[in-house]
């Protein structure tokens, strides 16, 4: 077969191609299960040490791993751009400016995160107790990505790992093993002390042995089917596992809505990195009043873009990242056709992209690119197979609703459930229908961006995944907090301490009743037979002393 149509190995290495060309971009080790064993075991030694640096030591070391990612910034753009087939400026914006705000954010804010936090107790107070919540690292943290944002996703999620004081693993995707290399590479740069953070290369056996491993937490990314083997597995060892899985992105545009910045934004949002984006627009319900008007606009836009290598800094739309990938879009596409809809525009492999050499003895027996042209469809409805499946490829179906209420259903109406956007003038309709959205993310006249906010949490409904990733709910998910309880007058016993008697129980229903009603004037009525029990107590204390 074809190497550069899929996944490049031989025994004992992984080979790397770029999809628009075919060349090779590098080959790597495949680490066995017993290299992955050695790796995490020197992951868990490095965690005792590095669990004890200071807030600023680990901020000093994330800004000194920025400084370097900026200073290679045009190479790391064209890494990614080779493995992925993304083109070459949209691997800046929607990969390396994310992250680095994503770093900035965690070094300058980690420490305040996850500073000790009081909690209140209520009642409990008066009793002269306190709580509060202090933060510990958990260990060595797994992190097994995806190929569609191989820098941005991984890095994001070491950092905010190593600021909460875990150690890292990193297993990048096999289509791209050199930029999570790259990764690896970066925070040596900076100066991180050896083994913080480590990656492994391989496939899917690399993955699971990671896995089997037994980290102290899974970061995964990727399908639904992956994710559920990982569950299982992890579920050995009580592994805990944050799933970021598929998507089938609804986007509702309602006869409202700035239809011209809806068109520009489903655009964007349906063929960005070729349409693999997890919350890419797989789905577009436009109401009918306004479908054929925007259905030309987006199609006038699509018209307008370039497709081409990602090196190119005019092409907005590059290669697929996987011949595996480019048949699925294919099988989509006519399963639209077949079941009615209209291919407005695309539809078919783009053979026009003329085929550079890979060049010297490196090159590959490489037939065709993998460019799939970007595609409009009209007349889609939910009942067609590739309105539910996630098809991740630079498709765009479009199918119509009337009312909100039936907007709501069909967006709905999926077992995914990542994220969605709501287009309309009308803000209270907006927000009164985004809530009514089951994802984890969802926007009002905007689109797809979200998981380059670092500061807000990241993670889907349904399908689309479990637990949180960025944002303060994404950093908690990288510690485990410890209550931490302390009687500041600790001169009694406590009424509910041993040995029980007719008091002890009269007391107890006092508590049930007066005290748990949280009210301070309730439990007021409970301190006489406080005093008794406590009293009793103190008397059996004092018979014991003398018996
Ligand atoms: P995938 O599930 O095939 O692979 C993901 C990773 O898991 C790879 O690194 C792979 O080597 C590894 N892996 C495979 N089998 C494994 C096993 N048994 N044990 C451990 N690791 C194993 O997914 P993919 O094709 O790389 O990615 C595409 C999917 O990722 C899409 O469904 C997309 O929606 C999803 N995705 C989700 C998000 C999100 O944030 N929700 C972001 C990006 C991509």
């Amino acid at each position: 077969m074809n190497p550069a149509l899929t996944l490049g190995r031989n025994e004992e290495e992984l080979i790397s191609y770029d999809p628009a060309t075919g060349a090779e971009v590098g080959r790597i080790q495949i680490d066995s299960p017993g290299d992955v064993r050695a790796v995490l075991a020197r992951s868990r030694q490095a965690f005792g040490m590095w669990k004890t640096t200071s807030f600023s030591e680990r901020r000093r070391l994330v800004m000194k791993a920025r400084e370097a990612i900026l200073a290679e910034i045009d190479g790391i753009a064209k890494l990614i751009s080779s493995e992925s087939g993304k083109p070459f400026g949209e691997a800046i914006a929607m990969e390396i400016a994310p992250v680095l705000d994503l770093m900035q954010y965690f070094a300058r804010n980690g420490e305040k995160m996850l500073r000790p936090a009081k909690i209140g107790i209520g009642l409990y107070a008066l009793l002269g107790r306190t709580s509060k919540i202090v933060y510990h690292p958990l260990g060595v943290v797994a992190i097994i990505p995806a190929w569609n944002y191989p820098f941005s996703i991984p890095l994001g999620e070491a950092v905010m790992s190593v600021m909460a004081g875990n150690t890292v693993v990193i297993k990048p995707s096999e289509l791209t093993p050199m930029t999570g290399l790259k990764i690896g590479e970066i925070f040596a740069k900076a100066g991180l002390p050896q083994d913080v953070v480590q990656i492994v290369t391989g496939a899917g056996e690399t993955g699971a042995a990671l896995v089997e491993a037994a980290p102290d937490k899974i970061m995964f990314t990727g399908s639904v089917a992956t994710g559920k083997k990982i569950s299982a597995a992890a579920a050995r060892n009580l592994t805990s596992v944050v799933l970021e899985l598929g998507g089938k992105d609804p986007m509702i545009v309602f006869e409202d809505a700035n239809l011209e910045l809806a068109a520009g934004a489903a655009v964007w949002g349906a063929f960005c990195n070729s349409g693999q984006s997890c919350s890419s627009v797989e789905r577009l319900y436009v109401q009918e009043s306004v479908a054929d008007r925007l259905t030309k606009m987006i199609v006038e836009k699509t018209r307008e873009l370039k497709q081409g290598p990602g090196d190119l800094e005019d092409v907005s739309i590059g290669a697929m990242s996987s011949e595996r990938q480019m048949q699925i879009v294919e099988d989509h596409v006519e399963a639209f056709r077949e079941a009615g809809a209209k291919i407005e525009i695309g539809g078919k492999r783009n053979a026009e992209i003329p085929l550079r050499s890979a060049g010297g003895d490196r090159e590959r027996n490489f037939r065709r690119p993998l460019f799939y042209q970007p595609t409009v469809i009209s007349g889609a409805t939910n009942d067609m197979r590739a309105m539910r499946e996630e098809t991740f490829g630079p498709t765009l179906p479009i199918a119509t609703f009337k009312t909100e209420e039936e907007a709501i259903t069909l967006a709905n109406d999926s077992e995914f459930g990542l994220t969605a956007s709501v287009w309309t003038r009308d803000y209270s309709k907006g927000r009164r229908v985004a809530e009514r959205i089951e994802a984890g993310s969802v926007c009002v006249n905007e689109v797809l961006y979200t998981h380059g906010i670092g500061q807000t949490p990241w993670g889907g409904f349904k399908n689309s995944g479990r637990g949180r990733t960025h944002g303060h709910a994404g950093l908690m998910e990288l510690v485990q907090p410890q209550h931490m309880h302390v009687n500041r007058i600790a001169i009694l016993p406590d009424a509910w301490w041993m040995p029980y008697s007719p008091v002890a129980v009269e007391t107890f229903r006092g508590f049930a009743k007066y005290f748990a009603s949280g009210s301070l004037r309730k439990t007021a009525i409970l301190l006489p037979q406080l005093q008794k029990r406590i009293r009793e107590l103190l008397k059996g204390k004092e018979d014991g002393t003398r018996s």
